[in-house]
């Protein structure tokens, strides 16, 4: 009988991989469920994540031109009905206001009174509040591009929600742009795109694939939408980013009007883009293990903690003291732009311990200083990306040379396992039967993990893709924008196709 090895997260991935995601959440302690259903807490590491990813993501913001505002929270039901499509898609989902205050019931209790004119909805996307605006602020050509983005929440009546992934409640950014052309604003769409890829790539650490979507996966009233595609360690997809060319249709159902060059009156063509707190989830899913949460040193609230170990007050004086000045030291060192974000700690706990705990969190590296290295000037050193028991002496100055280029060789390891997992489970299939054998679990009741991105032919038509998906759960994530164009039969009509598509399974 092989004895199971003991993880710091129970259940495993391979056991099951949704409780072992609830888990790293858990033991990370990133978030938790709220008493209002599908809204989550986001506690102090989860939120310290999403202020790097924010950071990050604004200064590239601000770098393509665009500035920050904020409109409001309600959008009146009257905006909500102009653009039809928009209306359909997110009827389902809407948190509505229909009440402005509360009264004694009489029996001490309270009930809703005040009953509003026009209710308001409470923001699922902005386009239609933020196009109000804009057709004030747009007159001539001279105001053109107008490039604005907001952070803030957003309120989708999700029935089945998970931490992070899916959520009633979440935050985002939504960019918001108008210009004079069509040209502009594909432009503008492709722009934003590729800073989505560049982010996800080189702050996440997390491959993606750019593509766009088909007309059955369209954001509602989008003429065109193009997302990041990533694949999760379970292999199924997760969209983490959307960027939209909305043509001229909201700018017809807002009525953003502008003189053109010619001094003719127009409709504008606008845009808009969107990543949110998902991202997260994403994260987690990419780079954790059965230990816990692995945080990709950009992002990770602390790059490195540093557990002093000792068993009397006067060796734990002597260590504090050479552990302030590696600290001292370690204020003058920048990683990617920033000062290391350290942690020292010295809770009353056993430094396995304190170990295990720093695992679970994901911090990328792990410094231990007891007697014997104090003596020696060095720190034991274990790393996030690797085993737990694998740890190097490093000294002083290495401490202080190397550290910066030690996270880094983390944060490309991290991204290299993410690039091999994708290429192991993505595959060309042109058969069908391989197509359906490929996504079919074996054991139907507790689908293991298996699959993964299925590259093949599709003839362009919606109901194919509504076949694939009513028979496996499968819907196709993108059609990649770099694809060689390359004949083929489609894969489930057997058709004629122009080029290969991604199907996945899908978060
Ligand atoms: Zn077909």
């Amino acid at each position: 009988m092989s004895q199971k090895i003991r993880t710091a997260i129970e259940p495993t991935r391979e056991e099951n991989y949704a409780e072992w995601y609830q888990q790293v959440i858990k033991a990370a302690d990133l978030a938790e469920n709220s008493d209002v259903r599908g809204c989550m807490v986001i506690k102090p590491w989860g939120y310290a994540i999403w202020e790097n990813i924010q950071r990050i993501l604004d200064g590239m913001f601000r770098e393509t031109g665009h500035k920050n505002a904020y409109f409001p929270i309600f959008i009146p039901k009257s905006y909500f009905e102009k653009e039809a499509e928009h209306v359909e898609g997110f009827a389902k989902e809407c948190a509505i206001v229909t009440h402005s205050r509360l009264e004694d019931d009489g029996k001490g209790g309270l009930k809703v009174a005040g009953e509003l004119t026009e209710p308001y909805i409470v923001r699922p996307t902005s386009e239609t509040i933020i196009g109000e605006s804009f057709s004030r602020w747009v007159n001539s050509y001279r105001d053109l591009p107008l490039l604005i983005n907001q952070w803030a929440n957003i309120v989708r009546w999700e029935l089945r929600t998970r931490l992070f992934l899916r959520t009633a409640e979440f935050l985002w950014q939504e960019g918001h742009t108008v210009h004079e052309t069509y040209e502009d604003a594909m432009d503008e769409t492709m722009k934003m795109l590729d800073v989505y890829a560049e982010f996800a790539e080189k702050y996440l650490a997390i491959p993606v694939i750019k593509g766009e979507k088909t007309e059955g996966e369209r954001f509602p009233g989008a003429v065109a939408t193009y997302c990041i595609e990533a694949m999760m360690q379970d292999r199924k997809a997760l969209q983490s980013g959307t960027s939209h060319f909305l043509g001229q249709n909201f700018a017809k159902s807002s009525n953003i009007k502008f003189q053109n060059r010619a001094g003719e009156v127009q409709y504008a063509y606008t845009t808009s883009w969107g990543v949110s707190t998902r991202l997260i989830g994403a994260l987690i899913m990419t780079h954790s293990d059965d230990n816990g949460l692995v945080l990709p040193p950009k992002v990770a609230p602390s790059h490195a903690v540093i557990i002093p170990i000792y068993k009397n007050e006067e060796e734990r004086e002597n260590i504090m003291t050479f552990v302030k000045e590696i600290q001292h030291a370690l204020k003058a060192i920048s990683f990617d732009g920033n000062p290391i974000r350290l942690e020292i700690d010295d809770r009353d706990m056993t430094s396995s311990e304190k170990g295990w705990y720093w695992i679970k969190k994901g911090i990328p590296i792990r410094m231990e200083i007891g007697p014997r290295d104090l003596q020696n000037r060095s720190v034991f050193m274990g790393r996030r990306d690797k085993d737990a028991k694998d740890k190097q002496t490093l000294n002083f100055e290495q401490v202080i040379t190397s550290l910066a280029a030690i996270l880094e060789d983390i944060q490309d390891n991290i991204y290299h396992k993410a690039v091999e997992l994708r290429k192991t489970y993505t595959q060309n299939i042109d058969s069908k039967e391989d197509f359906y054998k490929f996504f079919t679990p074996k054991n139907a009741e507790q689908p293991e993990i298996h699959a993964g991105f299925a590259n093949s032919h599709w003839c362009e038509d919606t109901a194919c893709e509504e076949t694939i998906k009513n028979d496996l759960k499968v819907t196709i994530r993108c059609i990649p924008i770099n694809a060689e164009p390359e004949e083929g039969k489609c894969i489930c009509c057997g058709k004629e196709s122009k080029r290969r598509v991604i199907f996945a399974k899908s978060y």
